[in-house]
């Protein structure tokens, strides 16, 4: 396994880190637990869990795990998502009370959607709040994670409040995120990739992603992470793991890994806009709507419809899980024509966002 200096803090991460949103029996602590066990055998030493995942055991399991490694063996992240500060407090003294720990490495104010949910958490006292916990000790280091397009993103990390940035960076979503991991890169913070697989899209599809495929990444799960963690200023990849035999493809996927240079990631990239003609990258040009719809969000969940063949509730988890919108607000459009013009993949956005499910 290689490791990288996670921005400033002085701590050195795995460049697989675990996720902790996919045990496949979330009721089987021990089952569970014994899945992060190996993780950490396998040279993983950063490990990613939040309140709520796996219908909200994924701390205990944690928790459990924890208590049979030495405190020096493992790195641990959760999240808060709270604008209240006295919220953000007791989330925080849950979460340390489940992970049997006396101090979370780093704490994510969790989900930003957007500059105005970012004003949110400040005006409630969130941010405070969790820089209090800071100075307490209860926390070591300050992170954001977000979903917000590039440009966005970058206005918040632009204040310095955050030692690291978690957001979803791979091989369809690409253009979307470019300006924050630029950003991040240059104030020198540790960036976490979510969803390199693209929420499982990558390995569920695997002739699309052929191209993906190089000399050293014989699968397209290998290619995607490779892809990923080539990028000079992306610290660690963050795969949610289900079993011992994920565990080991995405750590063989990187063994003897040596990251692509910028003419094969120029290539790579270009291959990449090529291919995927028919799907929203999240660039966002499209924008502004009249009727303000958050049309990349409506039309990523379009992608999941293409490449699921039609697999409605991927699309519902989408809005629900990844983007926190209601499928209701897609069926406001007045059709005016305005972001089709601007598109650049030319896609027929009116229409995907009558057809996608309610
Ligand atoms: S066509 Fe619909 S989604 Fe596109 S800009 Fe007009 S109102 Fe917004
Ligand atoms: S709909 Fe078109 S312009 Fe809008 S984000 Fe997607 S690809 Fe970009």
């Amino acid at each position: 396994m290689l490791y990288r200096p996670f921005g400033k803090t002085g701590k050195n991460i795995s460049i697989i880190s675990f996720g902790g949103m996919r045990f496949s029996e979330p009721e089987n602590l021990d089952k569970s637990a014994d899945c992060l066990l190996y993780a950490q055998e396998k040279g993983i030493n950063y490990f990613d869990t939040a309140p709520i995942y796996c219908e909200d055991r994924s701390e205990d399991i944690f928790g459990h795990a924890f208590r049979q490694l030495p405190r020096d063996s493992f790195y641990v992240s959760s999240k808060c998502g709270q604008a209240k500060g006295e919220d953000l407090r007791k989330s925080l003294e849950r979460s340390l009370r489940r992970l049997g720990i006396e101090q979370i490495d780093f704490l994510y104010i969790w989900h930003l959607m957007n500059p105005a949910d970012w004003e949110e958490r400040k005006r409630g006292g969130a941010i405070e709040a969790a820089l209090q916990a800071k100075q307490e000790g209860l926390i070591g280091h300050l992170l954001c994670s977000s979903h917000m397009e590039g440009e966005g993103l970058s206005k918040v990390l632009d204040e310095e409040i955050f030692e690291g940035v978690l957001l979803g960076y791979n091989a369809i979503n690409f253009p979307y995120r470019q300006a924050a991991v630029a950003q991040a890169g240059k104030q020198g913070i540790g960036i976490v990739t979510m969803n390199p697989l693209g929420g499982g899209l990558i390995p569920q599809n695997p002739q699309r992603f052929a191209f993906l495929k190089t000399a050293t990444a014989d699968n397209v799960v290998s290619g995607a992470l490779q892809f990923n963690l080539s990028h000079p200023d992306i610290t660690t990849a963050l795969v949610g793991f289900a079993n011992t035999q994920e565990i080991d493809q995405a750590t063989g996927a990187v063994d003897n890994f040596t990251p692509y240079n910028k003419k094969q990631r120029r290539e790579l990239q270009k291959n990449l806009k090529t291919s995927f003609a028919d799907l929203c990258t999240g660039c966002s040009y499209c924008l502004p709507c009249p009727v303000n719809i958050p049309i990349p969000q409506y039309l990523d969940s379009y992608n999941q419809l293409i490449l699921t063949d039609g697999n409605q509730q991927a699309v519902l988890n989408r809005y629900k899980m990844h983007w926190n919108i209601t499928p209701q607000q897609a069926k406001e459009c007045i059709a005016c024509g305005a972001c089709e013009e601007r598109c650049t993949q030319h896609l027929p956005i009116i229409q995907r966002l009558a057809e996608l499910p309610e």
